[in-house]
């Protein structure tokens, strides 16, 4: 494995910039490699992405790898897979690191797969084991209820990371790095999937998982008009409104406010979980929330169990008072 060297992070493009997770990425990148020794390399794949290499050395990175061409320009799983194994096959980087977001969800498994190595997905911390030099990749297990560190005997290690669970560093636009232009040479026949059409998802206000107070509500909020209180409450919080399952399955509110296993993973500095039980599947989405505040009837819910802060009563009640309580605060 001695020629496997140095880390390597995939920089996810939103919009025209590096996304958000590609900032944090870089600074957990940077961290890795400094610890190992080694350098820090990113790549960028897309459509007219070459300018925003400088970005990803300004964040940390000492060599990034683009790979240009306009049948980038959309993600799709067979050309983005392509282009990322001749990438990591040219590098050959000791640990290979993704944000655990759909694209990074969908390239880890497959990479892992053709490259004979495995991913962690989901991390939540990763760090470099002094004795062995491999990296230590913590994760929450049991539908959120532990955590587990794992190390892997393959290289590349390959890691998928939560949002917001690693520090970004400051933008340094003094900083120098390298450039590497890849070409694509992409194989039109192994690309099976076409994309017809992207529907962009819209949201009012903050998006749930950039959201610093999240309001949630489970199957005791009742129906869709009692989401309307807690949409209320978080427009008041300059926060987003989230929801477990049955919300979801029962049309009350979009499917895309789902937080959980199967839904959106969510760490803000305050989620307020409204009348819902707190069964391990939706704490898997917020269980990394710095304060979670519960508010239910039943004093035995496993919530109180979870919480920082807890609430023993009917929401109706609390909601709309509390409601009224920072309004007051807020115009004083
Ligand atoms: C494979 C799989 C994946 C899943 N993925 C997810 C997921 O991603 N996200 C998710 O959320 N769930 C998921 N689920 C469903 C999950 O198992 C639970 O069924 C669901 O989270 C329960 O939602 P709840 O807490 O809103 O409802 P309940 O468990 O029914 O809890 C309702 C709570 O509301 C309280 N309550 C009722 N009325 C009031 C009131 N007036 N005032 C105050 N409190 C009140 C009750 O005391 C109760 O604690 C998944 C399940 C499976 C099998």
């Amino acid at each position: 494995m001695a020629e496997y060297k140095g880390v390597m992070i995939y920089g996810e493009v939103a919009e025209g910039k590096l996304a958000a997770i590609t900032i944090e990425l870089l600074g957990c990148g940077r961290k890795l490699a400094d610890d190992l020794g080694q350098e820090l390399c990113a790549v960028l794949v897309g459509s007219n992405i070459s300018s925003l290499a400088q970005e990803a050395i300004a964040f940390g990175a000492d060599k990034v790898y683009v790979v240009d061409a306009p049948l980038l320009k959309d993600y799709q799983t067979d050309s983005y897979m392509l282009a990322m194994e001749k990438v990591v096959r040219q590098a050959m980087p000791q640990i290979l690191i993704l944000g655990q977001t759909s694209m990074g969800r969908d390239l880890a498994p497959r990479l892992a797969f053709r490259l004979e190595t495995a991913a962690s997905m989901d991390c939540i911390e990763l760090a470099i084991d002094p004795g062995s030099k491999l990296m230590l990749q913590t994760r929450p297990v049991y539908g959120g209820n532990a955590q587990a560190t794992f190390t892997c005997g393959t290289y590349p290690q390959i890691a998928t990371v939560r949002a917001k669970s690693m520090s970004s560093l400051e933008r340094d636009a003094s900083r120098q790095g390298k450039v590497i232009t890849i070409e694509a040479d992409l194989n039109l026949s192994a690309i099976k999937a076409k994309v017809l059409e992207k529907v962009t998802e819209k949201v009012e206000g903050v998006k749930l998982e950039d959201a610093a107070v999240v309001v949630s509500g489970g199957r005791g909020i009742g129906n869709a008009e009692g989401f309307k209180q807690l949409e209320e409450l978080a427009k008041i919080l300059k926060g987003a409104v989230g929801a477990t399952r049955p919300p979801c399955d029962n049309d009350w509110v979009p499917d895309g406010w789902q937080v959980g296993l199967t839904g959106k993973i969510v760490t803000p500095d305050l989620y307020i979980a409204v009348a819902l039980s707190g069964s391990s599947q939706h704490m898997s989405g917020c269980s990394g929330s710095k304060n979670i505040v519960a508010i239910n009837k039943d004093p035995e819910a496993n919530i109180f169990k979870q919480a920082h802060f807890g609430i023993v009563g009917d929401w109706k009640k609390i909601i709309p008072a509390f409601t009224a309580k920072v309004k007051e605060l807020r115009a004083g």
